[in-house]
């Protein structure tokens, strides 16, 4: 994952090497670089702009009050900025309540009925709790299907109704059949469409406002880039989500959506798809994933 940024990077930081000190110049040139590096990986360009200010900022600061080659200053100071960039801390989701309650958002295509049963088997197997899974696309009888599937892999209850056609009813009862059998939390996946359209939003808002929701998650693919971003965007705007869910890391070599969602958005990343298994889900830890990509 992240290859070509990782590459880039580290192109940048050779601008440096066997150089004795930090210089405006010396910094200017590496920072070109980065800038770059940035805007391949499918950054926004003001992200790119502020995150390579910030860092030129910090460097000519530090030059004398430390002992460390200016190759090493650079990286370090780079994988602080990569860090806050994405967030700072790992943000937890909030599963609390009786039950708790997860809400799936995304377009179709994005990973959202994979990643429902992935975060399901997560919170069966790591977390001990007793889950429940509702299908709530009104639309496509085949992604009810395929969380039945998902659900009898995993051992965890599928509740779905083909009869209803209204998603806030459907909802609804998964919410009810959850409190009155004990679960701890249910997850609902969801339609999505193809494209962010208003009917699918005020759908998506309705079911939101009528269930209430501890965590409301928006599902992306990460290849998307900028699209990824401009996606989350407008979800946001209109359902105000808790956090984002990136999938198909695995196959993202640029990086982009994970490095500009949050200073978009400013909603933090909580998870991240990284296979189509369903033990490919891992929580998202900035500072980790800065590690990755500085190599
Ligand atoms: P939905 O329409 O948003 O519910 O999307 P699906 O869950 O049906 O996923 C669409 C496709 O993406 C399926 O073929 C999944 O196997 C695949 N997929 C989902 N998550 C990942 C991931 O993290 N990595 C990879 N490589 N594939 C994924």
């Amino acid at each position: 994952m992240f290859e070509n940024l990782t590459d880039k990077f580290e192109r940048a930081f050779k601008v440096l090497k066997g150089q004795g000190q930090i210089t405006e110049i010396n910094v200017a040139e590496t920072l070109k670089e980065v800038r770059r590096a940035l805007l391949d990986a499918d950054v926004n360009f003001k992200t790119a702009k502020e995150f390579t200010n910030t860092v030129k900022e910090k460097a000519l600061g530090r030059d004398v009050l430390t002992a460390v080659s200016p190759g090493q200053l650079m990286v370090k100071i780079c994988h602080e900025e990569l860090v806050e960039l994405m967030g700072g801390n790992e943000v937890d989701i909030n599963i609390k309540g009786n039950p708790g309650i997860i809400l799936m958002s995304g377009l179709q295509g994005s990973g959202k009925t994979t990643f429902t049963g992935k975060l399901g088997n997560y919170l069966k197997t790591k977390k001990h709790k007793n889950v429940l899974l509702a299908a709530c696309d009104v639309y496509r009888p085949a992604a009810i299907d395929q969380l039945h599937v998902l659900g009898e892999q995993l051992g965890i209850e599928v509740f779905s109704n083909k009869e209803e056609k209204n998603p806030v009813l459907i909802a609804q009862a998964a919410v009810q059949h959850a409190k009155s059998k004990g679960f701890n939390v249910v997850i609902i996946d969801t339609a999505g469409r193809l494209a962010v359209d208003e009917h699918m939003m005020d759908e998506i808002a309705a079911v939101k406002k009528a269930i209430n929701p501890t965590e409301t998650l928006f599902v992306v693919d990460s290849m998307t880039g900028q699209d990824a971003v401009n996606t989350a965007k407008a979800f946001n705007d209109r359902i105000d989500f808790d956090g984002v869910v990136l999938t198909k890391l695995d196959g993202d070599t640029r990086g982009g959506a994970a490095l500009s969602i949050k200073s978009v958005v400013n909603k933090p990343i909580k998870f991240v798809g990284t296979g189509e298994k369903m033990d490919a889900l891992d929580v998202f830890y900035p500072s980790r994933m800065a590690d990755r990509i500085l190599g």
